[in-house]
């Protein structure tokens, strides 16, 4: 199968879609990871040039490894471990009703679709494969280019934006 697609989203770096395929390694590594960093953010987080660190850091490692496309909301672990900025149409919740019938994309017929791989390789995981069915909401995209690691652990990525908040709020007093 070719995978010589040009597009950025498209891009598949030597040895990431083995790892990706064998997603318990990177569950465990995130959980491990997760609690480290957060055990450690309230003494790094205080040092002025770390924030500004994670932003090339994260975008080199899991750029490499996830095609990251740098959201500053991750959600990975939720997506098995398949980064859903990835799909052409950028889509947070998926597949969309343009899967072909051997599973590839719409937009790049020479490649998987990204939903599809995440659904499998979700399948595969023991610690967050439940998580795949939670409804994300739409990514803010003020925090593009920011470090998701930094988001997490001061409570950003989860904080809508005001104008989200009064339009869920206009739309519960309608009904
Ligand atoms: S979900 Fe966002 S932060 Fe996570 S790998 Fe994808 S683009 Fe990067």
């Amino acid at each position: 199968m070719a995978t010589e697609s040009t597009l950025k989203e498209g891009r598949r770096a030597p040895g990431s879609e083995w790892l990706k395929n064998h997603p318990r390694w990177l569950e465990t590594a995130y959980k491990f990871t997760e609690k480290l960093f957060l055990g450690m953010y309230p003494v790094l987080g205080r040092v002025g040039f770390f924030k500004r660190l994670m932003v090339p850091a994260e975008s080199l490692t899991k750029g490499y490894l996830f095609n990251c496309q740098m959201c500053g909301q991750c959600v990975l672990h939720s997506t098995g471990m398949t980064c859903p900025m990835t799909c052409p149409k950028n889509l947070r919740n998926g597949p969309c009703g343009g899967v072909r019938a051997n599973g590839n994309c719409e937009v790049i017929p020479d490649l998987p679709c990204v939903w599809v791989q995440a659904w499998e390789r979700s399948q595969q995981m023991t610690l967050y494969s439940d998580e795949m069915k939670i409804i994300q909401p739409p990514v803010n995209r003020a925090l593009h280019n920011t470090s998701s690691w930094v988001n997490m652990a001061e409570g950003v990525d989860t904080v809508l934006p005001v104008g989200w908040q009064q339009a869920s709020g206009n739309k519960e007093a309608s009904e």
